[in-house]
């Protein structure tokens, strides 16, 4: 990474919740019903927890009650206004990841899942599952379309643009996305349709419900790790992303 002239420290951590996803699911019919929110999201816009984790019924919140199941090949927008224009880019974009998706078929490198990151209606990055190939368990489609898309524009934020899955993104994939700070998803296919064909996605996602606790994490060395990262801060090369 290029590491250039120290920035101010920002109010928040770096890489917590900033802008909200918006999400839209296309071409497929949404399993599910109406989810809630505990966090009184606001109605135009939807955090990712919203939108993609099934909060305990009668929670529901104004933004993400709009997400219903739909007709295939119709427009489930859970957040934010789409022109015309932008559906027919969002479908010429979703069928591009969902033809990445059928790579699977021949290449045997991973699981049928393709991504594509657009910006300014240029797809700037694109990738199908290669967890199989390169022996790598991140190599999502929507892992590898972000590194590729980072690759080609120099930079580690993409505020500007879309990813474009053809299944809604795993808990890793949704970060990592948050991560680059693509605010904007659209998929096809769910995770209940992934869970039918064997792969975890929904399971994974009930990991979020879960304390921390729950979980075999200890910590140790906890001054000498602390020390060196206020070394970093206090280095004049250091920076924050
Ligand atoms: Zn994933």
């Amino acid at each position: 990474m290029h590491r250039g002239t120290r920035q101010p420290r920002p109010q928040r951590r770096a890489g917590a919740p900033g802008p909200a996803f918006r999400t839209h699911a296309r071409g497929r019919r949404s399993g599910r019903g109406a989810v809630g929110c505990r966090r009184g999201c606001r109605p135009s816009l939807v955090f990712s927890f919203c939108a993609l984790v099934d909060w305990p019924a009668g929670t529901a919140c104004p933004a993400s009650a709009r997400r219903r199941p739909v007709p295939d090949g119709r427009n489930n927008r859970i957040g934010g206004h789409v022109s015309g224009q932008d559906q027919d880019q969002d479908q010429a974009f979703i069928e591009q990841a969902i033809e990445l998706a059928r790579r699977a078929i021949d290449e045997q490198a991973g699981g049928p899942f393709g991504a594509v990151i657009v910006l300014n209606g240029r797809a700037i990055g694109q990738g199908n599952n290669r967890v199989l190939g390169t022996c790598d368990p991140t190599a999502h489609a929507e892992v590898v379309a972000i590194r590729q898309a980072c690759r080609e524009t120099g930079q580690f934020h993409l505020p500007e643009a879309t990813l474009y899955t053809s299944c809604e993104p795993c808990p890793m994939c949704l970060f990592a996305t948050h991560w680059a700070r693509i605010p904007r998803i659209v998929f096809a296919a769910n995770r209940e349709d992934a869970a039918e064909i064997g792969f975890s996605d929904a399971e994974q996602y009930q990991y979020l419900r879960m304390p921390v606790s729950a979980f075999d994490m200890h910590q140790i060395a906890r001054d000498a790790a602390r020390q060196a990262m206020r070394d970093w801060a206090a280095s004049a090369g250091s920076r924050l992303y």
